[in-house]
Order: structure tokens, then sequence, then C-alpha cells
């Protein structure tokens, strides 16, 4: 299918891209490397009047370790997270899962904030930078703020982005020393969305693993920090009673709804087997 008729506008500053947006709200969105964006107008299920092309605007590049937090442009390529010595030094759970979006020709234009924009329960970035505690910094011609990503994902497709807001850059605090940090996924072929995934940090003390965070994707409405099977692994080791007690917990944080190829007793029984895998990598 084609998309409906749009208004094309570059912008050519970070200020001119906020105008615009400001001026219409709501009827333009922006547009970063389009790989979402386009096939949903494609499909007819976005109609924007305009679009505003943020994908050249140099204020949003970057990758940058500063005041205590690696900062990543909004542009950033997922190509890029994988291959960043810095990501790979301060946030190397970004750089194990990237590789696992899409095909080679999505991650090269694919990016961390349209990504983030999107919200797709089933996307493994948004997962990540809620494992991480990250934050979005956002702007407009109103304002400039953060926000923490627990708060940011709303719901499936929806953030707390207002219309007038671009995401300018992401925070993520900086590893701390002897962080462990794990990533597991289950696609049907390489490259499809995640039937279901995780993302698991911890530190190592001894056997034991404390600061236990594990966030899950593709079962719900959004990213899911699973508070109660972390606190049944902390300051444990993860032995197989141990293991088993996190699984048992996973259901009171996280009910799988079903899709359309898995029910929701599957995705419950998925995302028990990722628990098991991040537990036994954290630990290895
Ligand atoms: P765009 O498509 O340009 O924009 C997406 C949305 O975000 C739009 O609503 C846009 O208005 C908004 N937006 C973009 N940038 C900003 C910004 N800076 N501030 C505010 N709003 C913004 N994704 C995965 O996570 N995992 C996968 O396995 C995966 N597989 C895919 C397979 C295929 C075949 C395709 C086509 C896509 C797949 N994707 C997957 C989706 C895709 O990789 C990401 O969602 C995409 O990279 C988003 O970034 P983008 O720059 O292309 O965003």
């Amino acid at each position: 299918m084609k998309p409906a008729g749009f208004e094309y506008l570059r912008a050519k500053s970070l200020d001119e891209a906020l105008e615009l947006l400001a001026a219409r709200p709501g009827d333009a969105r922006p547009i970063a490397g389009g790989q979402s964006l386009v096939p949903v107008m494609n499909m007819r299920l976005a109609r924007p009047e305009a679009l505003v092309d943020i994908g050249r605007l140099e204020a949003l590049r970057g990758i940058a370790v500063e005041e205590g937090v690696l900062r990543l442009g909004a542009l950033t390529l997922h190509r890029e997270l994988a291959g960043s010595p810095a990501v790979a030094e301060h946030a190397p759970l970004l750089s194990r899962a990237a590789p696992h979006i899409g095909h080679e020709a999505i991650r090269n234009r694919g990016t961390l904030g349209g990504s983030l924009a999107h919200a797709d329960p089933a996307a493994e970035l948004p997962a990540c930078v809620v494992a991480l505690d990250g934050r979005i910094v956002a702007a407009s011609r109103r304002r400039r703020r953060a926000i923490p990503a627990e708060k940011f994902f709303v719901g499936p497709y929806t953030t707390a982005l207002e219309p007038d807001e671009l995401v300018v850059s992401v925070e993520i605090p900086l590893a701390p020393p002897g962080r462990r940090v794990a990533f597991h996924e289950l696609a049907r072929r390489v490259g499809d969305f995640a039937m279901a995934g995780g993302a698991a940090l911890a530190r190592r003390s001894g056997a034991a693993l404390r600061e236990v965070r594990l966030v899950f994707f593709g079962v719900g409405n959004r990213p899911a920090l699973a508070r109660a099977a972390a606190a049944a692994v902390e300051g444990r080791a993860a032995s197989p009673d141990v293991v088993a007690a996190a699984q048992r917990a996973l259901a009171t944080d996280v009910q799988p709804q079903p899709d359309l190829h898995h029910s929701a007793a599957m995705k419950a029984h998925l995302l028990r087997v990722i628990l098991g895998r991040l537990l036994e990598e954290l630990a290895a």
C-alpha cells in the first residue's frame, strides 16, 4: 500500500523542528529513520498531515560520557549502539540488545529515539532503557525535561511525550564496577520481533546476585519491570531452587497477554524459560 498524502518538511535545526511541531500539534509528526513510521503510514494506520524530517540534525547525534551519564543522541543508530566502544563499556546491555533488532538494513537506519518514541511493546531498546534506569530527555518550544524511563512508556505505542516534544537524547547512568548484564529473546526467525524477551542487570558478590533488575518485553502493554522475581533472587546464589522461586514469583509481576500466534500460557512459559537463562548468565 501507499501512504495517504502528506507534506514533507525538512528541519535544518533543532529550533526549526520544534517550531514546526509546535505550529501543528498532532498534525505534524517527526520522522527519523522511518523504519516504523513509514510502514504504519503505508498501512494507513497513521495519516499525519505533515512529516518533520529530523534525520539530519547534528544536535541529536553523538555518544558521549558526561556528568556521570552516558548520553546517547536520539539519532544514534541501532548499528552504532551495537558497535560503539563507549556503549560497550558503560551500557553493555545496549550493545547486547541492538543486534537483535530486525535486520542489518533496519539497524542501519533505525534510531534509538525513534524506537523509544514508537514504544512497541515487543521492542528491545525500551526494555533495556527501563532496566538501565535511563532518562529520556525531551524538548519542545516550551521546556526541556528528563523523563525517567519507567514513566515514559505509558502503553502500547504510547509514551509520556506531548505532540510538540522531541526526544533529543537518552541518559544512562554509567555502569558501576562489577555489574553483570544478560539479554535473551526468543523469536521465530532471526530478524523477527521477539515472541518474548528479557534484559537483566546484577552485581555479583561471591556467588550472590545483588541489585538485581529484570525487565521483560513482548508480553504486555509496555516493558515489564519484574520486582517480585528480582526480590526472590536478591542476595542469593542462582541455585535451581532460587531460580524456581523467581520463576514462580514472576507470575505476580507479569500476566502475559496473548497475541495472534501465542496463547497467554505459552507466553508465560517462554518468560519462565527466559528468566532461567538470564539468571544463569548473570551467575556464570
Ligand atoms: P521512525 O520510524 O522515524 O519513527 C517512529 C516513531 O517515533 C514515529 O511516531 C515518529 O514520529 C517518532 N519519532 C522518531 N524520532 C523521534 C524523536 N527523536 N522524538 C520524538 N518522536 C520521534 N524494532 C525493534 O525494536 N525490534 C525488532 O526486532 C524490529 N524489527 C523490525 C523489522 C522490520 C522488517 C521493520 C520494518 C522494523 C522493525 N523494527 C524493529 C522497528 C524499527 O527498527 C524501530 O522501531 C525503528 O528503528 C524506530 O526508529 P526510526 O528512527 O526508524 O523511527
